[in-house]
């Protein structure tokens, strides 16, 4: 038996030296130690030993056993360490290498303009507002007065998905849209991508920004117009920036009007900028018509209400002096990179 045993240990002891990976180790610990394994077996023979050998054969059988697990917890350790090792000399770094640069993006100037127009009229409890960029011919045109026979419906300004359905031409038909719903008073800006059939140049493209504003409550005059726009202009451009309200039309609003703001390069004495008027013209904006009104189902004799809209790019333009419009679509980093 001593010699049964002895048998054993060496061979455990071999292979454990054999083993260079820990899950060799752990094959080698299952074959001798475990369930089935060598000197679990020897344990179970265990009843053909005579009685009084028994303690004798069971206490060698321990130490065999004891020998085999310091052995092999021994080479866990060695192995455990090695691994360790190899880790640390793979993942040293070398500090005289120059560093990887990171290339953080930022937000394009139409968006700062954005959130910066967003952050002026949110401060006066405006809400804002968006739809759908395909939009049906009702709400782009109908709704907002413009009949079928409306030049701004030619085919040439509009792009058509078919006779019922275009790409919206301006941001109003949300304002329709948010009136349809019915819950007065309303105060909104309605930001979003817009699109006409036009050719690309310094000043114009197929696809650009607007923002349009509503307001509608009970008692809203041309004074609550003038007073917010005058707010919007000055927290836009500076405290000292005046406005001016030139008659104009829009079918949607009425009466109606344009609005300047005196030069911010300037103050308003001429200068290249404003070339040499002293003034910029930024929006048009007027008295919702009744009509549109009523085709929202909102009572006119009840309420009354104002609409403004401003192209997002002009204020961007405007704002960071930049003089062509193509710029800010062109995705050039050396142009980006400036803001
Ligand atoms: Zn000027």
């Amino acid at each position: 038996m001593k010699d049964k045993l002895q048998a054993i240990l060496d061979e455990a002891t071999q292979n454990i030296q054999d083993s260079d990976a820990l899950d060799k180790l752990n094959d080698v610990r299952v074959s001798f130690l475990g369930k089935k394994g060598k000197l679990t077996s020897v344990l179970k023979g265990m009843k053909d030993v005579a009685a009084e050998d028994r303690p004798k054969v069971g206490q060698m059988v321990n130490e065999t056993r004891e020998k085999i697990e310091q052995y092999l917890e021994e080479t866990k350790v060695r192995l455990e360490r090695a691994i360790r090792e190899h880790q640390m000399k793979e993942e040293v770094i070398d500090v005289t290498l120059p560093a990887k640069r990171a290339r953080v993006g930022h937000r394009h100037p139409n968006t700062i303009a954005l959130e910066e127009v967003e952050r002026i009229f949110i401060g006066m409890g405006y809400e804002v507002v968006e739809g759908p960029e395909v939009e049906y011919d009702l709400y782009n045109f109908e709704k907002l007065n413009i009949p079928a026979n409306h030049p701004a419906k030619d085919e040439q300004d509009t792009f058509y998905i078919n006779k019922d359905i275009v790409l919206r031409t301006q941001t109003s038909p949300v304002q329709a849209r948010v009136m349809e719903e019915g819950k007065l008073p309303i105060r909104m800006i309605a930001p979003g991508r817009v699109f006409r059939s036009d050719e690309v140049d310094a000043t114009h493209s197929p696809s650009f920004h607007q923002i349009e504003g509503l307001v509608i409550d009970r008692n809203i005059t041309f004074a609550d117009l003038k007073g917010t726009l005058e707010e919007f202009a000055k927290e836009l451009f500076g405290e000292e920036t005046r406005t001016k309200f030139r008659p104009h039309h829009f079918p949607f609003t009425e009466p109606s009007a344009e609005v300047d703001v005196t030069c911010f390069k300037c103050g308003g004495s001429g200068c290249r900028f404003c070339k040499g008027t002293g003034w910029i013209e930024i929006l048009g904006c007027g008295m919702v018509h009744p009509h549109v009104l009523e085709m929202c189902g909102i009572d006119p004799e009840e309420y009354t209400g104002f609409a403004f809209g401003v192209g997002l790019e002009r204020i961007a333009l405007l704002k960071y002096e930049i003089d062509d419009m193509r710029l800010l679509y062109e995705n050039d980093d050396r142009f980006l990179k400036q803001f």
